[in-house]
């Protein structure tokens, strides 16, 4: 007998769906295409709306092999209809999630997938389910005041990010493909009234799930308890199998899975210098997974208090290093949420304690990796650790090329201050800096490290690969993002491609590529776009 998951598909038409989530959980019974607050459901049916044309810029080969999608279909006009949203295919069933959230620290009430649109859940030749989405696929009944559109300057962004970060190691939403609608959108991109139009397109993300934090809380919010659980066993159901049966205890063990995996997630952040942007709660994966990418950004200079999010300019909420106190914070707005169906609080608090005790644990031993240790030792590393974040705040210091140098630092005098930093010079963006009391005090610090590393006794050449497979050399750099994006606009793709190929490979030394993994061009310093964003996309 055929199964669905023993069907090999290849072509659009084949693609096995098995839509569990719309199957499953209560519908909005509403199926006009308009913005109102939803009670008691998860979700709308809605579809994407139809656009002028259609057109690929890009898709991922890897994503395509997951779906089981061959070349061919993926490059048929077919794949540019149906992930434009002009076209469904067979089994799909295209709905908008109702979500809440807290928005910078507020409760904002309802959300909601405002343009995002599920197409459906494909069940792969593996047996494990991926949930289509279409980002920027015109109006749902969550669009609230906005158009349900997307411009090519954020598809771009979210498309590269997404693939650059799966392939850094960071748990992540995936993307199939970036097409364009062919329509213009009007965006204020810095909300000072110089709104102009923008080309629109369409991202397909792929993903387990897009459950949110705040798919649980707008239940909470609205005393629907019964609602609540309904999705609490779903999720457990289909996305924790491993945890079994519904129950308090299985709750218990649901709720400390995802603070660890949120701790992991934000560990991983930490490590390749990530800044996700806007960390509402609504942003935020049941699953752990990085979501959203909106006005994220790569730390150049190595500046804890950096934020690319111009909206969040003032309090600095989202910015470098806050990211592991506000995913604990909105780890406690869900064990709030999550009271509901919980007897009582203790192990939801069991479980928030735990968090920062495995959050330090982890970005512990991911410290020691990057320094290239055997393992974390506290009675010495601690206080390396402590003083090498704060010599790489002395000066400007790109946190990429710095650690990605910082393998070669073995092979020099340790006597003479310039000397023992020669190895790292490339990652100082104004060497004029490095003098008096800053020049020795990062000097120290590097002899420390190579005093440790001797100690640790492992080989040159072994420390070095070892580093140089958790020290990224390319990263998506916020100016190459930009560039690519101009290039686009004059509808040049090809730097969008070269770069995805480019992040493929992110921890490979990639001979003739070495322009990406430069410090950032002085004219991006203050680029809009490379060091500014803001929510506008
Ligand atoms: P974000 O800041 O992108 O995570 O979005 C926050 C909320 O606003 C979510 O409910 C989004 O779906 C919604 N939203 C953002 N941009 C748009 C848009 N252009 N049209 C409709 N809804 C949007
Ligand atoms: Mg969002």
């Amino acid at each position: 007998m055929s199964t669905a998951s023993s069907i090999s598909p290849g072509s659009l038409n084949d693609l096995p769906f098995d839509n569990r989530f719309t199957r499953e959980l209560p519908a909005d019974p509403n199926l006009v295409n308009s913005r109102r607050q939803v009670q008691g459901a998860c979700y709308s049916r809605v579809l994407p709306t139809v656009v002028a044309s259609p057109q690929i810029i890009a898709y991922s080969a890897e994503v395509a092999e997951i779906l089981g999608l061959s070349r061919e279909a993926c490059e048929s006009e077919q794949f540019a209809a149906v992930f434009g949203g002009n076209q469904q295919l067979p089994g799909m069933d295209p709905f908008a999630m109702c979500y809440g959230g807290h928005q910078f620290g507020n409760w904002a009430g309802q959300l909601g997938d405002g343009r995002a649109i599920n197409l459906g859940e494909v069940r792969n030749q593996q047996g494990q389910h991926w949930t289509l989405q279409l980002k920027g696929a015109g109006p749902t009944p969550y669009s609230r005041t906005a158009d349900g559109l997307a411009v090519l300057r954020s598809s771009v962004r979210e498309f590269l990010c997404s693939e650059a970060m799966y392939h850094l190691g960071v748990p992540t939403t995936r993307a199939l493909s970036l097409t364009l609608s062919g329509e213009k959108v009007m965006r204020d991109m810095f909300y000072d009234g110089n709104a102009a139009y923008e080309p629109g397109a369409i991202v397909c993300r792929v993903a387990p799930s897009f459950t949110r934090f705040g798919n649980f809380q707008i239940f909470a919010a609205r005393n629907d308890d019964e609602t609540l659980r309904r999705l609490v066993d779903f999720t457990i159901k289909n996305d924790f199998p491993h945890l079994g049966e519904p129950s308090q205890e299985t709750y218990a063990r649901w709720f400390e899975e995802i603070c660890r995996t949120t701790a992991e997630m934000v560990a991983h952040w930490m490590r390749v210098g990530f800044v996700h942007g806007v960390m509402n709660t609504d942003n935020m994966s049941i699953l752990g997974l990085t979501i959203d990418y909106g006005p994220y950004g790569w730390l150049e200079d190595y500046d804890s208090t950096w934020t690319p999010n111009t909206t969040d300019a003032s309090g600095r909420r989202y910015r470098f290093g806050n990211q592991p106190t506000v995913a604990h914070w909105n780890l406690y707005q869900l064990a709030n949420a999550l009271l509901g169906v919980f007897d009582g609080p203790e192990p939801l608090e069991q479980a928030l304690e735990m968090y920062s005790t495995h959050y330090e644990a982890t970005i512990q031993s991911m410290m020691a990796e990057k320094l290239g240790l055997k393992e974390f030792e506290p009675t010495t590393d601690k206080d390396i650790i402590k003083e090498l974040l704060e010599v790489l705040q002395l000066v400007e210091t790109d946190m990429t090329i710095f650690f990605r140098q910082l393998s070669n630092i073995g092979i020099v005098n340790a006597d003479d201050d310039a000397d023992c930093l020669s190895p790292l010079k490339a990652a100082w963006y104004k060497p004029e800096q490095l003098i008096g009391d800053k020049l020795s005090r990062i000097a120290n610090w590097v002899r420390s490290y190579r005093n440790r590393v001797q100690q640790d006794g492992t080989t040159e050449e072994s420390r070095a690969t070892k580093m140089n497979s958790v020290n990224p050399k390319y990263v998506l750099r916020n100016y190459m993002a930009v560039l690519a994006i101009e290039k686009s606009e004059q509808g040049d793709h090809s730097l969008v491609n070269e770069l995805l190929e480019l992040l493929r490979h992110p921890y490979d030394e990639q001979p003739g590529k070495e322009e990406f993994a430069e410090k950032r061009p002085e004219w991006a310093r203050t680029r809009p776009g490379c060091s500014m964003l803001s929510c506008s996309s």
